[in-house]
């Protein structure tokens, strides 16, 4: 398994289009994609080579909710990008190290992701993120 790069950094916020003020009004940069993903809303903000993902629960229930509400706003979990998931997934098996996901799933944008388990990898959250056509 190879990682290529950090494709990302997967922030948790209360709304989505504050968030993107601050990130386009004020620190100057561009939002690249929006969409939802189930019950997420996303926006993608690219930072050189890695992007910011602003992640928003739109029920009271969902993941980002309870993350809030147990740590607060702020950096949900880092994404390492390769190019072959179904692989890397089966290598980190292979090593004894314990996924959340233990299939790859749909991500944003085309993507094909699989998480890890946090309890694992000291408290980080962390993504494996194969890129969709086009990305
Ligand atoms: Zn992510």
């Amino acid at each position: 398994m190879k990682i290529n790069r950090i494709s990302h950094i997967g922030l948790a916020v209360k709304d989505v289009d504050m968030a993107k003020s601050l990130y386009t009004d004020k620190l100057g940069l561009e939002i690249k994609g929006e969409e939802m993903l189930g019950e997420l809303k996303i926006a993608f903000v690219p930072v050189g080579e890695t992007s910011i993902e602003c992640v928003q629960s739109t029920t009271a229930e969902g993941v980002m909710c309870k993350f809030i509400e147990k740590k607060g706003e702020g950096i949900h979990h880092i994404a390492f990008e390769v190019d072959d998931i179904e692989a890397a997934v089966e290598e980190l098996k292979g090593r004894g190290v314990a996924m959340i996901d233990q299939k790859p799933r749909p991500g944003a944008h085309g993507t094909k992701v699989a998480f890890l388990h946090p309890k694992g990898t000291y408290g980080v959250l962390i993504e494996l993120v194969q890129p969709g056509a086009g990305h």
